[in-house]
């Protein structure tokens, strides 16, 4: 399986970190070695010294497809979950300035950790008005709306789809809200998808 994650799909978020409104999605990959799975603590790396979290809505892909489109691509994930992706943001910002992928600053181990349920896709009445948020130490960090998305779900899917195909399994990270920034050894991460808690991260 792979996970495919979507940068720069909110405004907010864009705009804290100073960065170009995108026209077409922003992707990039993390392989399978990212995934932290059941509630497993997040080490953070000896490489970086500023590993930010970044909440976002993950899609669970059904079945397999390629040059989907638009109109079709709810069928294509059955799920929707929660996952962090764990942004090494010192080693990403040197990667940026240079020009180069983003890689090491995101794909290394156990930067993906996700909710071990997911909720399937019948217990939403609107996929344009998800809400979703993130506790740090029991304090509120993030807060997201999927109707904020620039590239909603069906988007991402048809565009995505064009270059890469789809298997089951996969999982598509959809973007981060406002809000990210550093964790430390001892913080407790907690998400929550439509006002139920669905992801613990202990940080270590
Ligand atoms: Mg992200």
């Amino acid at each position: 399986m792979k996970i495919i994650c979507i940068g720069r799909n909110y405004a907010d978020h864009i705009a804290e970190l100073q960065n170009e409104t995108p026209a077409a999605p922003v992707i990039f990959l993390k392989p399978e070695t990212a995934l932290v799975q059941r509630g497993q603590p997040f080490f953070v790396p000896d490489f970086s010294k500023d590993v930010h979290h970044e909440l976002e809505l993950v899609l669970r892909v059904c079945k397999n497809g390629r040059h989907i489109e638009e109109k079709f691509a709810h069928t294509y994930f059955d799920a929707i979950g929660l996952g962090i992706d764990f942004t090494a943001r010192d080693l990403q910002s040197e990667l940026k300035k240079k020009g180069l992928p983003w890689e090491l600053a995101k794909a290394f181990d156990g930067s993906a950790p996700i909710s071990p349920t997911f909720k399937p896709v019948a217990d939403f009445t609107d996929f344009a008005d998800i809400n979703f948020q993130l506790e740090v130490n029991g304090e509120v960090r993030q807060q997201g709306n999927s109707g904020l998305m620039l590239h909603p779900f069906a988007r991402i899917i048809a565009f995505v789809s064009q270059y890469i195909t789809l298997k089951q399994g996969d999982l598509i990270f959809t973007g981060t809200p406002a809000g990210v920034g550093p964790v430390q050894p001892g913080d407790e991460l907690v998400g929550y998808l439509e006002g139920e808690k669905l992801l613990e991260v202990p940080v270590r």
